[in-house]
């Protein structure tokens, strides 16, 4: 394993952060920018657009469809350097449903989606999860029935980030309901504005909402089925193969670990500076070591997809260590604030425009998302250690 850069990367690297440092809006790094909140979605599509024109949203995909074919520690320099400034570039057109068009799609799909995709112009909500299916996401029951051209789906969606304007859904729908909960399922790309969805917005613990999304008889087109129908479990477990190396975690880390150190420089308790506190000392150097060996877990899972190897428990490692990590560094930041730790953004007595009270509540929700800490834990039991399954 070779975790070095190069000069290029080197140079790539400062190009990203002038540009950003010049472009970004003021405001973004006094607060958490949110693209799924419909007012920040249209300033994060703004920003996407200007990253599009400098042709660092597709960068790694292949020259055929767009890209420039870079090597895929680039990708992982222009992701760190967007999390730790904290602009939201992820983008699920991007770094999923592309590369799996790529991969599945027929040629009409790839001409219709992946130019629009490179240019930032479609918004998309992930719709996998069901009020009864999580975890166990094969046990899914939403229903999709052919009907000429068409498939008509009917269930519901939930958890996704539908609210904030997504233009279409991806989505694993059943197909063949006699066939082993595996088998009977389609990966479906259905437009938003389809007669027959209802989007119902979720009020989060943090200052956020979810999606509730529910098909009435909705009709899809057949020409929307990705790859074959009814093997669309595979297609949708590929498509989280593409999911991010997780790097932005540490890098975004990294950024909060020192506006909580300089806050510590900055504010004192009975006359004597945070900074001097021992125990608050001793508890931001573990918190530096943390973030640190989560950044070289995510350079380890990044040079393992550039070798092309699959990262199986070495991804789920990252997800568990690093979204446990956000929830031991915003609580180390609330408990150090104390009281005025809880005081929402918007108070003029919050400490660092409250920005700690909502990300320390929105952390909790990291552990959840995209597999909880349990399932990756029982990935690194099984197929890491070779335990049998519970
Ligand atoms: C912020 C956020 C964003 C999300 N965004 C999306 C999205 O865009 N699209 C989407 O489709 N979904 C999304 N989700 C849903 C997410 O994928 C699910 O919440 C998650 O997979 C868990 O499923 P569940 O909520 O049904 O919990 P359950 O699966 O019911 O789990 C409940 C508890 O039981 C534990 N558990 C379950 N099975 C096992 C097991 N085999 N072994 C040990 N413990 C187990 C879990 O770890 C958990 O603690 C999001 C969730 C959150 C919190």
């Amino acid at each position: 394993m070779d975790f070095s850069f190069t000069r290029e990367d080197e140079a790539f690297r400062e190009e990203v952060a002038s540009f950003v440092e010049r472009e970004l809006p003021w405001d973004w790094r006094e607060r958490s920018v949110d693209p799924e909140e419909p007012e920040d979605a249209i300033l994060v599509k703004q920003f996407k657009k200007k990253l599009s024109e400098n042709g660092w949203l597709t960068m790694a995909w292949p020259q055929e469809y767009g890209g420039q074919a870079a090597p895929h520690i680039k990708q992982v320099v222009f992701n760190e350097e967007m999390a730790y400034r904290g602009v939201p570039a992820g983008d699920a057109g991007v770094r999923m449903v592309g590369p799996i068009l790529m991969l599945y799609g027929t040629e009409e799909q790839k001409r219709y989606f992946l130019p629009r995709i490179g240019q930032a112009d479609i918004d998309w909500a992930q719709g996998y999860s069901e009020p009864d299916a999580g975890s166990d996401l094969a046990s899914l029951q939403t229903r999709a029935v052919e009907d000429g051209d068409d498939f008509v789906v009917t269930g519901s969606k939930i958890w996704n980030g539908a609210h904030a304007g997504a233009d279409w859904m991806f989505m694993l729908a059943r197909t063949d309901p006699d066939a082993p909960k595996h088998r009977g399922i389609s990966f479906l790309l259905t437009e938003m504005a389809t007669p027959g969805i209802t989007v119902e917005k979720i009020p989060m613990m943090w200052n956020a909402y979810r999606s509730l999304v529910t098909f009435d008889s909705v009709r899809v087109p057949r020409q929307n089925l990705v790859g074959e129908q009814n093997r669309g479990w595979y297609v949708g477990a590929a498509l989280l193969d593409f999911e991010r190396s997780g790097v932005d975690r540490p890098a975004r880390a990294r950024r909060v670990l020192e506006e909580l150190v300089s806050f510590c420089k900055g504010n004192s308790r009975n006359g004597r500076p945070l900074s001097e506190e021992p125990v608050i000392r001793s508890r931001l150097a573990k918190m530096a070591v943390e973030i640190e060996t989560c950044r070289l877990m995510c350079y380890n899972v990044a040079w393992m997809q550039s070798r092309e190897m699959i990262p199986n428990k070495e991804a789920s490692i990252t997800k568990a260590f690093g979204s446990e990590m956000m929830q031991r560094l915003y609580g180390l930041g609330m408990q150090i604030m104390g009281l005025f730790g809880q005081l929402e953004p918007g108070s003029n007595w919050a400490p660092l425009q409250g920005r700690f009270e909502n990300a320390y509540l929105r952390s909790h929700g990291g552990t959840v998302a995209a597999g909880t800490s349990e399932i990756q834990r029982n990935v690194v039991a099984t197929r890491g250690l070779g335990l049998p399954r519970g």
